[in-house]
């Protein structure tokens, strides 16, 4: 296996640079490079060629390699199909905004928690990502947005910048299952990439225990919950984690989280349909009675619902529902008092729901 340089400390870097026969100062030059995101060593122009063909031979740049890269049509999303040292691969999105650049990292090689509506579980958890893992996958967004530019002096939030402003931990896995990698990750983007923790969301299916730890780390991140139906009857047939922890144990969770670091809640809802024997699609967890029930349960609290309409997922039996249905799911939410919006979904054209693209090139 090769040896990636961006795991290696300062003096490691310098032991393998002069082992090579070469002057010290070549490991600043490698480290520039690598902290800009340089997916292979044919683009570090300051280095002798000799020198880089010796480099690739015996080692890599990042702990991530670029498998696959997909456009939307509309230029504003960029998916990554990412493969690890090990050849497990994930995926990574980055989506450029009206706010900034954001990009939506993987915390695990797959999933456990097998929530039915989901591509990223279909093949199980194949293991947790590495606080550089997960770094990596931020500096190829960075890498893609400008490249071997030194960084721009624009402020973050001019849609001319390009740098990285926005980070949601929300790609394939259970954030909330690899807690202690994921706080590390989130540690080193706001010191070396100084990313603001407001800029930050971490998003979870709901491991109450976990919860709880984010909120005694105290850092002022966004919190988003999967909650995806408004009764534990109807939660734990599409997400297992629900026989674990009650929708009244997470949402607690949830709200002490956000009361105690004074942060809205993010409450993420899909929009489900189902197929019925004649084939006919029915309305699954949007119905009038779900919309009146999930507003009891957001009721006086500092929450936003984001509504999804559901991505199909060929493997898996839910169907879209009309325009119309989310419509009315939303207007219930409206009259009753809540705050929410319907999530306008980001390059649907090149891979749809989230896991679908490692999905697919694990079947090839
Ligand atoms: S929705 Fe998230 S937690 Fe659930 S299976 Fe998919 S990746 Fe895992």
């Amino acid at each position: 296996m090769k040896t990636i340089l961006f795991n290696l400390t300062k003096p490691e870097l310098e032991k393998f640079v002069t082992d090579m026969g070469c002057p010290r100062f070549r490991a600043t030059q490698i480290s520039e490079w690598l902290n800009r995101g340089a997916p292979d060593f044919s683009v570090m122009k300051n280095l002798p060629e000799d020198l880089r063909n010796k480099l690739d031979e015996t080692a890599r740049t990042l702990p991530v390699k670029i498998v696959k890269k997909l456009e939307s049509s509309d230029n504003q999303t960029t998916k990554f199909l990412l493969e690890l040292n090990d050849g497990e691969q994930i995926e990574c999105v980055l989506m450029r905004t009206t706010y900034g650049n954001s990009v939506c990292v993987s915390s695990q090689a797959g999933c456990a928690m097998g929530c039915k509506f989901c591509a990223s579980t279909l093949l199980g958890l194949k293991r947790n990502l590495t606080i550089n893992e997960m770094f990596a996958q931020v500096l190829v967004a960075q890498w893609e947005l400008r490249g071997d530019k030194l960084k721009d002096i624009k402020p973050n939030g001019d849609p001319n910048n390009n740098d990285v402003s926005h980070i949601v931990v929300m790609g394939t896995g259970e954030p909330l299952q690899n807690t202690e990698n994921v706080i590390g990750f989130l540690e080193k983007l706001n010191s070396e990439l100084n990313i603001s923790w407001r800029r930050i969301t971490v998003s979870t299916c709901g491991i109450a225990p976990q919860i709880r730890e984010l909120t005694k780390w105290g850092r002022p991140i966004n919190l988003a919950i999967s909650l995806h139906a408004p009764v534990d009857e109807l939660r734990s047939q599409i997400m297992p984690i629900n026989n674990m922890y009650k929708i009244k144990e997470v949402l607690d969770a949830a709200f002490e989280f956000s009361e105690s670091l004074n942060r809205q809640l993010m409450i993420e809802y899909i929009l489900l349909g189902k197929k019925d024997e004649n084939g006919e699609t029915y309305i699954y967890n949007a119905t009038e009675e779900y919309a009146n029930k999930l507003s009891e349960l957001m009721r006086g609290h500092n929450v936003m619902v984001n509504l999804i309409p559901w991505n199909a997922v060929d493997e898996r039996d839910f169907a879209s529902i009309s325009g119309n249905a989310v419509h009315r799911f939303q207007d219930i939410l409206i009259k009753n008092g809540i705050h929410t919006r319907i999530r306008r979904e980001r390059g649907a054209d090149i891979g749809s729901a989230c896991g679908q693209l490692r999905l697919k090139n694990a079947k090839k």
